[in-house]
């Protein structure tokens, strides 16, 4: 049997974090698409493409070839044949990630690649779109959020163990302008799903998330298992 499971949230939720633990836990392959849109944006970061100029970026992301392997069950991003996943956690790329990634052209390049991993296994599947448009019949969605200033805090602690110096107050405004985006634009904006069960991670520990999230998928599927056998 293959499942889905789909974790969709605004920036800082956790879901990275929560995704690829439940993956672990289930033996299930973790996808993480915000980094396959920070692919694409880095793509466009280094060829200076205008960030406020929708046709030109339509236009130069068809020059990338996103494509995604794994090592030891960890997802490497590759760009054009490039592994550019050591550039990609970075907060000038997610930002301009989160302007690109409103392009329908850009969208539209990730939608198939996205699709065809969940159709060959089961999957732990993250981003803000994978509920509502890429696995609508997903077995589990979870809608996993925080508020703004625990996921400010969460960025912060993030990016200073990875010794990089930043201003909690400027990640703050930068997630609030990220979520405006996510939420706000044209095509699949980030909103959760009428069957999704939302999750407020603000005051819970992560284990506490896992196993609120692989507690919801043993009911679904022990659930469906029965259905089908009567
Ligand atoms: O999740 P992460 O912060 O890595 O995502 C970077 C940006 O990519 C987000 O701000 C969002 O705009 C975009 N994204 C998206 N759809 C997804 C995943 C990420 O639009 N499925």
């Amino acid at each position: 049997m293959i499942y889905n499971i789909a974790i969709d949230g605004p920036a800082g939720a956790g879901k990275s974090t929560i995704a690829r633990r439940v993956a672990r836990e289930l033996s299930f392959v973790y996808v993480d698409t915000g980094a396959m849109y920070r692919a694409m944006a880095l793509y466009l970061l280094r060829r200076k493409t205008d960030r406020e100029n929708p046709d030109e970026i339509g236009k130069a992301c068809q020059g990338a070839e996103i494509s995604i392997e794994y090592k030891n069950k960890e997802q490497i991003v590759l760009l054009n044949g490039e592994n550019v996943t050591p550039y990609l956690r970075t907060e000038e790329v997610g930002n301009m990630a989160s302007v690109s990634s409103a392009n329908p052209e850009v969208r539209k390049k990730l939608l198939d690649l996205q699709r065809k991993l969940a159709a060959d296994m089961s999957v732990v599947m993250d981003g803000r779109d994978i509920g509502t448009t890429i696995l609508p019949d997903a077995d589990v969605k979870i809608y996993l959020t925080a508020s703004t200033l625990t996921r400010a805090k969460r960025r912060y602690l993030e990016l200073a163990e990875k010794g990089i110096s930043c201003d909690l107050s400027q990640i703050q405004k930068d997630i609030e302008e990220r979520d405006e985006r996510d939420m706000h634009r044209e095509i699949s904006p980030l909103k959760k799903a009428d069957d999704a069960v939302l999750v407020d991670s603000s005051d819970m520990t992560i284990d506490e998330v896992v196993n609120t999230i692989l507690q919801i998928f043993r009911e679904k599927v022990i659930t469906s298992e029965k259905e089908s056998e009567q």
